[in-house]
C-alpha cells in the first residue's frame, strides 16, 4: 500500500465479499460462523485467524482500525463506541490500583472527570502538570507513576505541548505515554513519531467530520494493545459495525476536509485578530500563539479550531451566541457545519471556577469549530453577532 496518507486512507480495505462490491460492504452481524467444531476451537484459541463475535472484532471495525494504524504509524488498535470509551479503556486496561498518572491540566471535560472522580474510586490517582511549567514536571513523578496522559492541542484552550519533549520525559521516567490526538487528527500530527505508546481518538469529531456518529480509537504498540484488546473483549465498549463503516468511509475524505478546515480557520483567525471588540484570538498557527514554534514543528497545519475571548465576559458571550444567524450552537466540533460553543457554561461547566481559570477558560471565551462553509459567510456571521452584542 502507498505510504501517502490520502491514498492509504482511501485504498486500505479489509475485505471484499464474493459480490465484488466496490464500496465496502456493511457487516451487520453479531457473530460469525465456523466451518467445523475444530475451527471454532482453534479460532477461540487464537491458533486460527477469523472473526468470532462483533464484541471482539467485525470486518468494519477491522477496516477502520487498519486505516487509522496506517495513518498514525501505530502497530495495532481497537475501535470503541465513543471517544470516552477510548479514553477510559486506555487507562483502565493498562493501569492498576495504586498506580499514578501525570496528566496535562488542559483536558477534555469528561477526561478530567475520569481522572478526578472515576479512577480514584479504584485507587488510580493523578496529578496535573501545567504546560507553562513543563520543564518542572519531573517534580510530579512519584514512585508509583506509570502513565503520562496529554492532549495537544487541548480542548478548548488550544494549549500545545512539545510532543518530542513529552516523549523524552516519558521515556526517561519509564511512563506509558498516551496522547489524545482528537483535535489534530493523524493528518496533522502523528504522536507515535514522537514516542507515544498509545494514541487515542474521539472519531466523533474530525474523523466523522459530518456530525453523524460516535466512535473512538485506541491505537499503539502491540505490547500495550494486547492488554487493551483483552480488556475490551470482556468489558464490551465495541463500536457498532454501522458506525465503523461510516467512519472508515469518512477517512477517505479526511485529508481534503482538514486542508479546508485549516485554511478557513487561519483566515478567520487572521480576520478577527485585530477586531477591537475581540480581546484575544488564539489559533496554533498564528505567530501570536504562545507555543507557535512548537505548533509549526509538530503540526502540518493549525487545525480547525480557534478561540475568541470577548470583552464583556459571560453576558457578552451569551449575547454574542444568541445573535449568530448561521453558525450552530451545539456541543460538537469537527463538523462540516461551523459551531460555536461557550465552554464555561457548557462543556467545562463541571469544573470549578478555579479549575477553569487554571486552564484559561475565562467567561468571555468562545470556541469556534470552523466548518466547511465559505469563509466569507463564517466571517460575516461572526462579525454581525459581535456588532449586535456590543
Ligand atoms: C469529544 C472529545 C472526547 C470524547 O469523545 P466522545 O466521542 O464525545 O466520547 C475526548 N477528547 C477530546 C479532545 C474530545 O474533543
Amino acid at each position: 500500500m502507498s505510504k501517502n496518507f490520502e491514498t492509504s486512507a482511501i485504498r486500505i480495505n479489509h475485505s471484499q465479499s464474493n459480490q465484488k462490491e466496490h464500496s465496502s460492504a456493511l457487516y451487520l452481524t453479531s457473530s460469525f460462523t465456523f466451518d467445523s467444531a475444530e475451527d471454532a476451537r482453534a479460532t477461540f484459541a487464537d491458533e486460527m485467524e477469523g472473526n468470532i463475535y462483533s464484541r471482539y472484532a467485525n470486518p468494519n471495525s477491522t477496516d477502520l482500525i487498519q486505516k487509522l494504524c496506517e495513518a498514525e504509524g501505530t502497530e495495532d488498535g481497537i475501535a470503541t463506541a465513543s471517544g470516552m470509551a477510548a479514553m477510559f479503556g486506555s487507562i483502565a486496561a493498562l493501569l492498576e490500583s495504586g498506580d499514578h498518572i501525570i496528566a496535562s491540566r488542559s483536558l477534555f471535560g469528561s477526561t478530567h472527570q475520569l481522572l478526578t472522580r472515576v479512577f480514584p474510586k479504584w485507587g488510580i490517582t493523578s496529578t496535573y502538570g501545567d504546560i507553562s511549567d513543563f520543564e518542572n514536571w519531573g517534580k510530579l513523578v512519584q514512585k508509583n507513576t506509570k502513565m503520562l496522559f496529554i492532549e495537544t492541542p487541548s480542548n478548548p484552550g488550544l494549549e500545545i505541548i512539545d510532543l518530542e519533549k513529552a516523549g523524552q520525559f516519558a521515556k526517561e521516567h519509564n511512563l506509558i505515554f498516551v496522547v489524545d490526538n482528537c483535535f489534530a487528527t493523524p493528518y496533522l500530527q502523528q504522536p507515535a513519531k514522537w514516542g507515544a505508546d498509545i494514541v487515542t481518538h474521539s472519531a466523533t469529531k474530525y474523523i466523522d467530520g459530518q456530525g453523524r456518529v460516535l466512535g473512538g480509537l485506541i491505537l499503539g504498540k502491540k505490547e500495550f494493545i494486547k492488554d487493551v484488546q483483552f480488556f475490551a473483549r470482556h468489558t464490551g465498549p465495541a463500536i457498532s459495525p454501522f458506525n465503523a463503516w461510516i467512519l472508515s468511509k469518512s477517512m477517505e475524505t479526511l485529508a481534503i476536509r482538514m486542508d479546508r478546515h485549516c485554511d478557513t480557520a487561519l483566515k478567520v483567525a487572521k480576520y478577527f485578530e485585530n477586531n477591537s471588540s475581540v480581546g484575544r484570538v488564539k489559533y496554533p498557527f498564528l505567530p501570536s500563539h504562545p507555543s507557535y514554534n512548537i505548533a509549526i514543528k509538530q503540526m502540518k497545519l493549525g487545525g480547525g479550531i480557534l478561540t475568541l475571548t470577548l470583552d464583556g465576559g459571560l453576558e457578552r458571550a451569551k449575547k454574542f451566541l444568541d445573535h449568530l444567524n448561521m453558525i450552530s450552537l451545539t456541543a460538537n466540533l469537527g463538523d462540516s457545519r461551523s459551531i460555536i460553543t461557550h465552554p464555561a457554561s457548557t462543556t467545562h461547566s463541571k469544573l470549578s471556577e478555579e479549575e477553569r481559570e487554571k486552564v484559561g477558560i475565562v467567561d468571555g471565551l468562545v470556541r469556534v469549530s470552523v466548518g466547511l462553509e465559505h469563509p466569507d459567510d463564517i466571517i460575516s456571521d461572526i462579525s454581525q453577532a459581535l456588532e449586535k452584542s456590543k
